[in-house]
């Protein structure tokens, strides 16, 4: 039995602020471009709860609510926005094929590629046990089940101190858990978090283990043990809830060997563009960007790479 093939002009691999947008302009750029969402249609952004730095809401916006809209708009233009996962991309000829998790496949004459970024776990046996269960890597998602409780966040970046300071308002202590001695957030995150009475900052430690009660299927964080790396001298702390907050690694695992990535795995886009070593592949967003990391610089990039596919194209003809 053959195989029918899709055959499409802009393939768009993602669907946060850099996918959607990219999707908008290639629509109207007459490309009719089919998009896959990905395991997380929306992207990071509906793991938020209010966006306040996207210009043009004075109020701010729910960040679900905000991806929503996207989708909308760029359905209203005419994308192909799809439920679904690229689960193979052979970049080696054109036409690019992809295939996905629904059984499809797509020869496709461009591809942006816009799968972000995701948060990175500490990596200890403990950790993975909790999952789910009392671990969380998303502080507004999970917070709330914690109210009135005390809860440990690990990390001294922006995300922890607006994760430490967003859990202050709904839980009874929060313990900061810092491997240096400073944080790395910005001055103003900082300081609020310094300031915060019912934010506990443990510095220069690590965590060792998470511990927790186990009966049949139910599982309950109660407490960390945590290192301090200056002295050595160990420590519990009680907790229900502990949230890891310690930056993210690029989804790039499907172009590995295919596509030039950085040392940290981020795919590497010529200066003032998009385009990747690949001709006919762009990259958007988090994906190819781990100095901003913003949804207004993802939007801005998911532009650039559906005006340069649209470009390339036409060159083609
Ligand atoms: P960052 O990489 O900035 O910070 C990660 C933090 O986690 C650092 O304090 C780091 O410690 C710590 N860390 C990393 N690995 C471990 C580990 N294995 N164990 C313990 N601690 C660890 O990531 P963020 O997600 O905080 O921020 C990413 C970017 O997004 C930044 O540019 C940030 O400014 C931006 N951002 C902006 C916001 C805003 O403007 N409202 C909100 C959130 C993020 P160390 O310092 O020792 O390396």
């Amino acid at each position: 039995m053959t195989q029918e093939i899709e055959k499409v002009k802009s393939f768009i691999i993602g669907s946060g602020p850099a996918g959607y947008t990219a999707a908008i302009y290639a629509s109207r750029a007459n490309l009719s471009p089919v998009m896959y969402q990905g395991m997380e249609p929306g992207g990071q952004l509906t793991t938020t709860t209010e966006v306040e730095n996207f210009p043009g809401y004075p109020e701010g916006v729910e960040g679900p609510a905000m991806m929503a809209d996207l989708q909308k708009q760029a359905e209203r233009m005419g994308a192909d926005v799809r439920w679904g996962v690229v689960t193979k991309a052979d970049l080696s000829e054109r036409p690019f094929k992809i295939e996905t998790d629904d059984g499809k496949y797509f020869e496709a004459e461009s591809v942006i590629i816009a799968t972000g970024a995701s948060a990175k776990y500490l990596g200890i046996e403990s950790e993975e046990k909790y999952k789910g269960a009392g671990v969380s890597g998303c502080a507004t998602c999970d917070g709330f089940f914690y109210k009135g409780k005390p809860v440990a966040v690990v990390g001294g970046g922006d995300t922890a101190a607006e994760d430490a300071l967003y859990l202050s308002n709904i839980v009874s202590k929060v313990y900061m858990i810092v491997r240096r001695d400073e944080l790395r957030a910005s001055k103003v995150m900082a300081q609020r978090v310094i300031d915060n009475p019912a934010i506990e900052i443990l510095w220069n430690h690590v965590t060792k283990e998470i511990v927790g009660t186990e009966n049949g299927f139910m599982k309950s964080v109660n407490g960390a043990i945590l290192e301090n790396v200056k002295t050595g001298e160990e420590k519990k702390i009680d907790i229900d809830g502990f949230f890891v907050a310690i930056g993210h690694h690029p989804n790039t695992q499907l172009f590995e060997g295919q596509i030039d990535l950085d040392q940290q795995g981020y795919i590497i886009t010529k200066p003032n563009s998009t385009a990747t070593n690949i001709e006919g592949v762009f990259a958007a967003g988090d994906v190819q960007d781990h100095i901003f990391r913003q949804a207004i610089t993802a939007a801005g990039s998911g532009c650039m790479a559906a005006i340069e596919s649209e470009r390339w194209i036409s060159e083609q003809d």
